[in-house]
């Protein structure tokens, strides 16, 4: 179980970054970059007294997830994007996560099959269950509406400082053996497509995170994983945050080099399998003795 004080910081990471979420909505729009709407959403974060807990993803259309763009981002929303914002933000360790989409310029009918999926999702939770009947939910729905959820992309449990604690949240309905129980924390974050339902790795990656100290032969390599434990601990980071320190060449240089020392997690770019277009919805919950509470609603 949760102490009183831990449950306050969830609830008051997860209350900033609601307020984070709808203020960024206002802003997403035809021809606003994306790398503004990730620079906005991390700084209004800091400015309320909570600390981004990952990099915000700006992934348009048929990227499904982890696309944070880079400082030199030239890209911009455009009529007939679905976009996602994902965010997070931590207090002490103790993380939120959610994300929207939007559909610039006519609806999409996708964005409510995310949206009614969560709510599904949300509605199923208690002590007891097999995290497989909160797949088995967002399964439901969204093939009700005539679209698929994303097989190969999940929910995941929260703890300090550890963004996927343990605890897959299926999007598809499975069996896991999980079983809730009250304390558990969880980010719910279904996806729906158009497209075939799986996503692929594309070579792309924007987003690391610190895995283990490893020998590197570049001093400059070795300052810069210092830094990493010191500035985001095992958190994800972007490319983009560590850009004034050096050129963009010398940081991506080291940064294959710490991924291939195996010191750095990297997060790939994820693609539609089918080239569909992707929604999603997220909130985190708290998991009580008779449901749960929805700590970024
Ligand atoms: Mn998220
Ligand atoms: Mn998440």
């Amino acid at each position: 179980m949760l102490s009183e004080e831990e449950l306050q910081k969830y609830r008051q990471a997860g209350k900033i970054l609601a307020e984070v979420r709808e203020e960024i909505k206002k802003h997403v729009k035809e021809g606003v970059k994306l790398v503004d709407i990730a620079e906005r959403a991390e700084e209004l974060i800091r400015s309320k007294g909570a600390q981004p807990a990952f990099p915000c993803n700006v992934s348009v259309n048929e990227i499904a997830a982890h696309y944070s763009p880079p400082l030199n981002d030239e890209r911009t929303i455009q009529t007939g994007d679905l976009v996602k914002v994902d965010i997070g933000a931590q207090i002490d360790g103790y993380i939120a996560d959610t994300a929207f989409s939007v559909s610039i310029g006519s609806p999409n009918p996708l964005v409510e099959a995310a949206e009614k999926a969560l709510e599904a999702a949300i509605s199923v939770v208690r002590p007891g269950i097999d995290v497989g009947e909160i797949g088995k939910a967002v399964e439901q729905t969204i093939t009700q509406l005539g679209f698929k959820p994303i097989r190969n992309l999940t929910g995941h449990s929260l703890a300090p400082w550890d963004l996927h604690a343990g605890i897959t949240i299926p999007n598809v309905a499975e069996k896991t053996g999980q079983i809730l129980k009250p304390g558990d924390v969880l980010a719910i974050e279904p996806f729906a497509t158009d497209g075939a339902g799986y996503v692929d790795d594309l070579q792309q990656t924007l987003i690391f995170r610190y895995l283990r100290d490893a020998p590197t032969r570049l001093r400059m390599t070795r300052a810069l994983l210092r830094d990493i434990k010191n500035f985001y601990r095992t958190l994800p980071f972007a490319e983009r945050w560590l850009a004034k320190r050096m050129s963009k060449l010398r940081l991506e240089l080291s940064l294959r080099e710490l991924v291939g020392a195996g010191a750095l997690w990297p997060y790939h770019v994820l693609s539609e399998r089918g080239k569909g277009k992707v929604a999603q919805a997220e909130h985190t919950v708290i998991v009580t003795e008779n449901g749960c509470e929805v700590t970024t609603r």
